[in-house]
């Protein structure tokens, strides 16, 4: 994957916490908030995506923190998997089959269950020639029947959309930081002079997705409010079901390649990661805090190198004939990525190497 997008300074996680604002989002819902509390631990929890990796961490931490998830799947393969996995929780963990996310309705009878919504599930692949097809349509599509259904619910209070920092990235003159107040405009027009550019696409998919979303809220004026995550990179460790390391999610897949000796991906290029784990957290807070309502939240702990992540893999798994990186030092672009918006999640973020290193422990069943 080409990347654009890099941070050369101090972490993003130290720069924000020194921040002290936190501008409101020109779509904010307007609504009195008295009447509105955040979802509340013990409250009922709706997650689609649930079979993926950030979307089975995210049903982890709820879970953790007393909430009961239900969990929408299309496979009843992984279905079975995933109860497995949670079967810790007993009954506080639910599954609710939603086979096509594009079918008007589909997400109408689990939302009048359920007080929040963690709406994870979109296509996060370059595995196409039709991007239209395969990666913008589910993700808008899926958004906004999902937001339709939210619409109709009366229980419904809040819903946090997992957007990505795709949804600001594009190409721009450095010096240059990339903001909550920053939107990617120009990945969709890549796609209408080539619909075959999944890079684009997938881009596009997360930039148009995002839109629908607070264009629905600043059209509709729903009950509930609207909280977006934009990750950067997401590494940690793998919890949803994985059949092969083909099968592996895009992310995870990146430091596979590295652990076994196949490749370093994108050796030169580097971007900013956030583990898993933190990015789950992110969500529930989204959904906990009251400020989070009518905000994007760049979610992202600092700059990674792809040869600093060789070099760490070296140090940790020297059975894995890792590839030599030309370099570990971080490349210096003059583009970073801070947000305005962190001290809503109040995360403190993991480091990258443990990230790393426990990315590459929940994968060395794979080599
Ligand atoms: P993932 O492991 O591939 O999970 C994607 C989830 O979405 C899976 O549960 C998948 O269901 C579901 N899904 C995908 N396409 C679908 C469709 N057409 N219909 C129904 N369900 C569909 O990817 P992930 O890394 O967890 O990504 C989850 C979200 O985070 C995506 O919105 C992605 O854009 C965003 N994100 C990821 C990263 C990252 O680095 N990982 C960074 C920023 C943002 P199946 O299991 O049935 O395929």
């Amino acid at each position: 994957m080409r990347t654009w997008t890099t941070s050369d300074s101090e972490s993003t996680s130290s720069y924000v916490n020194k921040l002290k604002f936190s501008p409101k989002h020109k779509y904010k819902t307007e609504r009195n908030t008295q009447d509105m509390p955040a979802v509340e631990k013990g409250s009922t929890v709706l997650v689609t995506g649930v079979t993926g990796f950030i979307g089975a961490w995210a049903a982890e931490i709820l879970l953790q923190e007393g909430y009961k998830v239900i969990g929408t799947v299309r496979d009843e393969q992984k279905a079975s998997q995933l109860k497995e996995t949670f079967d810790k929780y007993g009954d506080a963990f639910r599954l609710a089959t939603v086979k096509d996310l594009q079918e008007e309705g589909a997400f109408n009878e689990v939302a009048r269950r359920v007080d929040g919504i963690l709406h994870v599930a979109s296509p996060f692949h370059f595995n196409t020639k039709d991007v239209k097809k395969d990666l913008i349509e589910p993700a808008v599509n899926g958004t906004l029947n999902l937001l339709k259904s939210a619409a109709q619910s009366k229980t419904v209070s809040r819903v946090v959309v997992t957007s990505s920092f795709a949804a600001m990235m594009e190409q721009k003159e450095a010096p240059f930081t990339f903001t909550e107040e920053v939107w990617n405009k120009s990945s969709s027009k890549e796609v209408e002079k080539d619909n075959t550019n999944s890079f684009h696409g997938y881009l596009a998919s997360k930039s148009e997705a995002e839109q629908a979303a607070w264009d629905f809220v600043k059209n509709e004026k729903p009950s509930f409010d609207l909280a977006v995550i934009n990750p950067v990179y997401v590494f940690g460790p793998v919890v949803q079901p994985v059949k092969d390391a083909e099968s592996l999610n895009t992310s995870a897949g990146m430091i596979f390649a590295t652990l076994s000796g196949k490749d370093i991906p994108n050796e030169g290029n580097h971007q900013n990661y956030v583990d898993v784990r933190d990015v789950a957290r992110a969500h529930v807070r989204a959904l906990q805090n009251e400020e989070a309502g009518g905000h994007r939240h760049i979610t992202s702990a600092g700059p990674f190198g792809q040869g600093q992540i060789a070099g760490i893999l070296k140090k940790h798994f020297p059975e894995a004939k890792v590839q030599q990186p030309k370099t570990e030092e971080l490349p210096k672009t003059g583009l970073t990525a801070e947000s305005l918006t962190a001290k809503n999640l109040g995360i403190d973020y993991i480091p990258l190497e443990k990230s790393v290193v426990d990315t590459a422990e929940s994968l060395k069943r794979f080599l």
